[in-house]
This record gives C-alpha cells, structure tokens and sequence, in this order.
C-alpha cells in the first residue's frame, strides 16, 4: 500500500503540497488529475523519494519516508503511535532500495538511446544486482512480448514510434517487480494515433492487480480503469471517491470547471 500522510512540500515560499492525504491499497488504481501546475509531479516525486516533504510522511509498503523530527527543519506532522512503532525512517541505502521497487513511467519515455529495447529493459536487474545478465534478458524478452513488442528486442530508440517507446518504458518498468507503478501523464506527448496502444497495456496491468498511481487526462480511460480519481487543485486535494462519482457527480465547482475543459 502507498500512504501519504499530512503531506506538506514548498519551494521557497511556493507551497505547492498543501496537506495531501491519501491511500492507495494493493492491486488498487488511483487515478490523479487537475489542471498544469497544481501539484500532480511533485506528488508522484514524492511517492518516488525523488523530493522530501517539508512535513508529512510517505510509506510505501510499511516503509516510511520523508518525516522529520521535531526540531529538525520544519516540524513533521505527528505519527501516530500505531505507526511510528510499525513504520521505520529510511536510510539513503534504504531508499535507493525502495526507489527500485517502485517503477517510474514519464511522459517522455527517458529511455536509454544507446541500449536497444531488450537492453532498457534489462538493464535496470543487471545494474541492481538483482539478475544475472541472461536472466535479465530472459525476463526482457518476456515483458517485451507481454508489451506486445516481442519482434523489437534489438530496434533502438530512435527507430521506435513514440508508443513503442513508451511500452518500452512501461517493460522497463515492470523488470524490477515493481509494488507499485507511477505514471506521470504517459500519453500526453503522443500523437493521437498511438495513445491507445498504450493505454491498453496499462490497461492490462490494471485488470491484473498492479498497483498503479497514474496522472492523466484520458478522463475515459481513468471512468474504466480506476478505483479511486482524485483530483488536485493548488496542492490540495479537492475531491476524491470512485470515478462514477469524481467524474460523473463532482461536487466541487473547481472539479466541474476543470472537467469541462478536458472532456
Ligand atoms: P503539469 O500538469 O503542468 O505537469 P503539475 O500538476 O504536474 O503540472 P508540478 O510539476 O507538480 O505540477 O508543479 C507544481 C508547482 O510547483 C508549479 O507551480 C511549479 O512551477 C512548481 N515547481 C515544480 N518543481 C519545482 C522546482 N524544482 N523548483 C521550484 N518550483 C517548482
Ligand atoms: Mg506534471
């Protein structure tokens, strides 16, 4: 499970996190909108140990991050005993082990342009030391065809069209048996034309109990895949429930205004 607790996150005097809380449980689909700016990355880098709260804490699967004690920097928001007993700060070692449990799929792919896709995909196992070099490339050529990309283990980058890339990303993604997948609006840089084929592989790893945390705009997409929408305004959450809910009943103006836009 992912727990942001409290969570409180500033640049200089800009808060962008104003108090965000939320649970997302195993096997769960979160989906995360709200308009450019609001607080949506940083979020995700936060879940992703990629920036620490000023206040608040995240724990993913009972290891927690980002709190600080009393006294040191800002004030952390209390943990509850319950948890402090149950949760444990992490070291940075430790982090860098959390981080490569948890898979990390960005707009622009970040590929690596020089490796080929069976080598993107494999690189990440070998690296960690977790598989030898042919086992990583067992299990590449495996996510590759589950990605529906069995035919372009040796094609590089650069000879990929964006939605190979980007399921190139999401293998990659998954060859470090990730608890838990981030996405951070995966479709916005494609054309139109090659956003479905991506959405289908989230899509099956949705409906095969990944718990997956994705920023989008596909607002049909989010009403068939997600357990839980929220949606973010100025670093708060605005409102949050079931997409027949979120999406089809807002009760905030803020989210009514901000559907109309995209839909
Ligand atoms: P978009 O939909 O455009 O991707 P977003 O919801 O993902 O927006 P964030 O990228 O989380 O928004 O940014 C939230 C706010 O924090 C913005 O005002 C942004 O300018 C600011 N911000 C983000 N990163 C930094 C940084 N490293 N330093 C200073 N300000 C930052
Ligand atoms: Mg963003």
């Amino acid at each position: 499970a992912v727990e942001v607790h409290d969570v409180h996150k500033w640049y200089g005097a800009h808060r962008v996190l104003d108090g965000v809380e939320l649970t997302v449980r195993p096997g769960e689909v979160t989906v995360i909108l709200g308009p450019s700016g609001s607080g949506k990355s940083t979020l995700l880098r936060v879940i992703n140990h990629l920036e620490k709260p000023e206040v608040g804490y995240v724990s993913v699967n009972g290891e927690l991050i980002g709190v600080r004690r009393h006294g040191e920097g800002r004030e952390t928001g209390v943990l509850p005993a319950k948890r402090r007993g149950r949760l444990k700060e992490l070291s940075e070692r430790a982090i860098l082990g959390q981080r490569s449990r948890i898979g990390f799929v960005f707009q622009n792919f970040n590929l690596f342009p020089h490796l080929t896709a069976l080598d993107n995909v494999a690189a990440a196992p070998v690296a960690t030391g977790k598989l030898t070099k042919p086992e990583a490339q067992e299990l590449a050529r495996q996510l590759l065809g589950r990605v529906g990309l069995a035919d372009k283990a040796g094609a590089y980058p650069r000879q990929l069209s964006g939605g190979q890339q980007q399921r190139v990303a999401i293998a990659r993604a998954l060859a470090l048996r990730p608890g838990v997948i981030l996405f951070d609006e995966p479709t916005s840089a494609l054309d139109p034309e090659l956003v479905g084929e991506v959405l289908a592989v989230i899509k099956d790893l949705a409906t095969s109990g990944t718990t997956l945390i994705i920023v989008t705009h596909e607002i049909g997409f989010a009403r068939e895949v997600a357990d839980q929408v929220v949606f973010l305004d100025e670093g708060r959450i605005v409102e949050q429930g079931p997409p027949t809910e979120v999406l089809d009943h807002p009760k905030h103006e803020r989210t009514r205004d901000f559907l109309s836009k995209v839909l």
